[in-house]
């Protein structure tokens, strides 16, 4: 029996996308070859790559004027590219500190230029969304987190800037419905909603760039790698395949409409259960949860030993919360089904049985 998977990274594909995997890297295409054992250049993938690249233009309804790459060293070396990228000699940037990987974005940035941090949800272990900050003006962009994985908090309105906005998507993309247009750069590693580890998703406003006036290195520029259509070097194959199989996976679902009434419903479930079971008690203020990572504490912790033993024996997996915040975290990304977040529900009401 597979296990309900709730792991925060990488995590849960669709069942049918692992299988057409399986198949590829055994005979690919019918070509009698593997997918990862054929030429990047052959026709085959050249049309993985686009078709890749398409169904994100697609899902995503993005317009004319940005570009769709597929690159590699995860989201944490966006944290890296994007200075390099859009902030100008002697420029500034604003960030918004919403957790450990704005705090890493932050700290990359800080190699390259003045780094403003306007908000920062710190003070409460980051379990809530700072609003009301004030953004300064004469800066090259604003960089935000739109779902921070460790804390499960959500940003469910973006800063309202006139320079440019950064979003690292890397656990909410293809989560639900948001306009694109308001983001000049999103990026996201795929092992969450996407594929595997091993490609990260770049989407960018091509006017944007090579306004910086910087020597940015080949491997680190946005416009090298639109110049070769992400196949400045030989591309992560593997990565790039699975990724378009969960896309057509999501395109034949309904899109990012359907996925999100999903998303919702899941999560609602869920978060009813930690309201209405004295047993347990959310982390994330109300108003900023997430629909991805719901992060939960016992009230009790000496019923710890009685509750991972339920779960446990329910065939679910990955739910330890991060160390930062300990506890539980139930990762609940698209292609979890909404019956496994019904088992973790009753090994939930089973604990209050169990206790009274
Ligand atoms: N940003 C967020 C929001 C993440 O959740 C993660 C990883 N879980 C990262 C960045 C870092 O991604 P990667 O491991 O692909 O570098």
């Amino acid at each position: 029996m597979k296990k309900h998977n709730f792991s925060a990274g990488p995590s849960i594909l669709p069942q049918e996308v692992l299988k057409k995997t399986a198949e590829a890297v055994i005979n690919f295409n019918h070509l009698n070859l593997s997918l990862i054992e054929i030429s990047h250049r052959s026709k085959e993938f050249i049309d993985v790559m686009e078709n890749a690249r398409s169904l994100v233009k697609e899902l995503l309804n993005l317009p004319e004027g940005y570009s769709v790459l597929f690159l590699q060293g995860g989201a944490s070396l966006e944290f890296l590219m994007t200075p390099y990228n859009l902030l100008k000699i002697n420029g500034k940037a604003a960030y918004i500190d919403t957790g450990a990987w704005s705090t890493k974005a932050i700290k990359e940035a800080k190699l390259l230029g003045e780094i403003n941090v306007v908000a920062s949800s710190k003070d409460k272990t980051y379990n809530y969304i700072p609003k009301n900050y004030t953004i300064p003006t004469a800066i090259d962009y604003v960089h935000c987190t739109s779902n921070n994985t460790i804390y499960g908090t959500q940003i469910k309105e973006f800063p309202k800037t006139d320079a440019l906005l950064v979003c690292d998507m890397s656990s909410d993309i293809f989560s639900r419905k948001l306009d694109f247009t308001q983001f000049d750069l999103v990026y996201a590693g795929a092992q969450k909603n996407m594929g595997p580890a091993g490609t990260t998703l770049v989407i960018v406003k091509d006017e944007i760039l090579g306004k910086t006036g910087r020597n940015i290195p080949s491997m680190l520029d946005f416009q090298v790698h639109i110049s070769k259509d992400s196949m400045f070097n030989t591309p992560p194959v593997f990565a790039v395949y699975t990724s378009m199989l969960t896309l057509e996976w999501l395109k034949n679902l309904g899109g990012i409409a359907a996925i999100e009434k999903r998303n919702e419903k899941k999560a609602t479930l869920l978060y009813d259960e930690i309201d209405r079971n004295s047993h347990f008690k959310g982390f994330a203020a109300k108003e900023d949860r997430s629909l991805m990572n719901v992060t939960f504490n016992l009230t009790n912790e000496a019923d710890k030993e009685t509750f991972d033993k339920l779960w446990n024996d329910a065939g679910i997996s990955g739910l330890k919360g991060h160390r930062s915040v300990g506890g539980y975290r139930a990762s609940i990304y698209n292609a979890m089904p909404i019956e496994s977040v019904q088992v973790l529900v009753s090994t939930m009401q089973q604990l209050e049985k169990q206790i009274g």
